[in-house]
């Protein structure tokens, strides 16, 4: 049976007697420590000098400062950077002033995972990683819920750490959604996985295949739009709150029949053999090989892909018919980070 825990499992007082730094402001940077402040615990935000983010989080009620000076300071520090800069930040600025008996938190494995991270013995290594956008982890607990939560142990020196893990899941909300113990390797693997064949890549791909075959068809783009991306999120609002059985139970027999049988012809053998591909690349380490060389050589081919796809048809179009259905967005800020990690 997987391990998965509720508020009453955490022991709060774990995390309460701990100064925690929250390294970075960003998606989950503010989510974690505006939560953590709202739960009383004592939380200090670390930032580069001149970040633009450090009025930000002053604004909002953190105390801010360098990152070395909160690493110091912390006797738990959370490493909320880009994952691709982790490891240059923890060498220079966090390694050298964590001694026995600190914890070392992630809200993602790569680094651990992947060996560019190599913490010294004597410290607690475990993650924390919410399985959410930042926004939405601070949304969730400022109307009393949370986002569910990923809690592993790298490394348990003091004995305690995935105690002292399921006390911080505690206190940015997650085990109000359910927090299940897992791996680094685990974690890493799947969420990566996860992010390049379903909810990312494969779902973009997905959107912008079916349009396109649409409008080579000769249909109108707008029909396109409608049908492969705007409707996209009824669908998923249906499987999210009642599961594929519930989303088939809502819609028509006519689409139901559809889904059933032409469903695997899309998801082909072949497509399920380049999944499995895709998979060794993740377990392998060449994709995260691949990824931080992109990273070093200036991301070349990441901006080019990027314009590429902010480019295409399927974006004007949606861009122009979004405008005329300013409730779409109206209330909510806008979503500038996805899956991550
Ligand atoms: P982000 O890009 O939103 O924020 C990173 C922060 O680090 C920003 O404050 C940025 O200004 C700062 N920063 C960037 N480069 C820096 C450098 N070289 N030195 C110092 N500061 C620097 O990152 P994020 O999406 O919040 O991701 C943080 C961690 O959380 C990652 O490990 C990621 O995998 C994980 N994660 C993210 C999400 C998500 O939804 N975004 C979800 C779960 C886990
Ligand atoms: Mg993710």
């Amino acid at each position: 049976m997987p391990t998965l825990y509720y508020a009453k499992d955490a022991d709060r007082s774990l995390i309460a007697d701990r100064k925690v730094a929250v390294i970075g402001y960003g998606s989950q940077g503010h989510a974690h420590a505006l939560n953590l402040l709202d739960s009383g615990v004592d939380v200090r935000v670390g930032l580069r000098e001149g970040s633009k983010s450090w009025a930000k989080a002053e604004a909002a009620g953190l105390r801010v400062t360098t990152i070395s000076q909160a690493a110091e300071e912390a006797d738990l520090v959370m490493v909320l950077l880009p994952d691709t800069d982790q490891a240059r930040v923890y060498d220079e600025q966090i390694a050298p002033h964590l001694g026995e008996g600190d914890a070392l938190f992630f809200a993602h494995g790569f680094n651990i995972r992947f060996q560019t991270i190599s913490p010294a013995s004597g410290i607690d290594v475990a993650m924390v990683a919410p399985k959410g956008p930042g926004h939405l982890v601070r949304r969730t607990y400022t109307e009393g819920g949370g986002v569910p939560a990923l809690i592993a142990v790298a490394a348990d020196a003091s004995g305690n750490a995935m105690a002292l893990a399921l006390a911080y899941a505690d206190a940015i909300g997650a085990t109000r959604a359910g927090v299940l113990e897992t791996t680094f390797d685990e974690e890493t693997e799947t969420d990566l996985f996860g992010e390049q064949v379903v909810l990312c890549g494969g779902l973009t791909a997905l959107v912008t295949a079916g349009f396109e075959t649409l409008v080579e068809a000769g249909y109108q783009p707008e029909s396109a739009y409608f049908e492969c991306l705007h409707e996209l999120k009824l669908i998923v609002d249906l499987m999210y709150e009642q599961g594929i059985s519930g989303m088939r139970f809502s819609i028509s027999t006519t689409a139901e029949y559809g889904d059933l049988t032409r469903g695997p012809r899309i998801i082909s053998e072949g497509v399920r053999a380049e999944m499995k591909k895709v998979l060794a690349e993740i377990r392998d380490g060449s994709f995260a090989k691949e990824w931080i060389e992109e990273n070093e050589t200036g991301l070349k081919r990441y901006n080019e892909l990027r314009e590429a796809g902010r480019t295409h048809q399927v974006e004007q179009i949606g861009a122009e018919l979004r405008s005329m259905m300013p409730f779409i967005s109206a209330g909510h800020e806008r979503i500038e980070d996805v899956s991550g990690g």
